[in-house]
């Protein structure tokens, strides 16, 4: 499901017909699950461009090292020449307006994600109004997956294989084992 709101105040319908569209789809991803993959792929066919962007904050580690959660996002797209991969700091519409993207890429799980997603996405519209947030609701068999519970899997050297992209499942089981 899709869930769009678009201004036309803001936005003129042949600005809307001209501009090349670019979403940006920010997270942590640590690590990136097939969940996210979904959401993604999912999105492919309604923008010229997906931005992949991993939010990065020096003042908080993340669990898998961001070099590595960047390399195996790319390795789940190398199919896809319209997917693109960044790491940013900051905010994400400042980062939205850097690369002249005019759509925000959420997916939403439940109505807990839906309240805290709302809230972000209203501040983001009165900072910018140029930037519509697309909420992508996940498949049902993705609702309750997250990466934290993967990270709780892990840490714990089991086995979280058919929850991340088959493209790195194996090198993530790998750095795992080596840990
Ligand atoms: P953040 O730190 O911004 O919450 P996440 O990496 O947890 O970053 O999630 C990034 C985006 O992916 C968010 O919009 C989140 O709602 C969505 N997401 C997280 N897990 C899933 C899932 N299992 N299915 C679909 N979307 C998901």
């Amino acid at each position: 499901m899709l869930l769009v709101t678009l201004d036309p105040k803001t936005v003129k319908e042949e600005n809307i017909m001209l501009m090349k569209k670019i979403a940006v789809f920010p997270g942590s991803f640590d690590p990136f699950t097939v969940g996210h993959e979904s959401i993604v792929r999912r999105a492919i066919p309604l923008f010229d461009e997906v931005i992949i962007a991993i939010g990065y904050n020096s003042q908080k580690q993340g669990f898998f090292p961001l070099e590595t959660r960047l390399e195996w996002i790319k390795k789940t797209f190398t199919d896809v020449p319209s997917v693109r991969f960044e790491v940013y700091e900051g905010l994400t519409i400042d980062f939205c307006t850097k690369n002249d993207a005019h759509f925000l890429l959420r997916g939403l799980r439940t109505s807990s994600d839906f309240e805290y997603e709302r809230a972000i996405a209203q501040m983001n519209k009165m900072m910018n109004e140029h930037i519509e947030t697309v909420f992508m609701l996940t498949m049902p068999e993705h609702s309750s997956l997250s990466s934290s519970i993967v990270r709780e899997i892990v840490r714990y050297k089991s086995d979280a294989s058919k929850f991340v992209p088959h493209a790195f499942a194996a090198d993530m089981k790998r750095f795992v084992d080596d840990k």
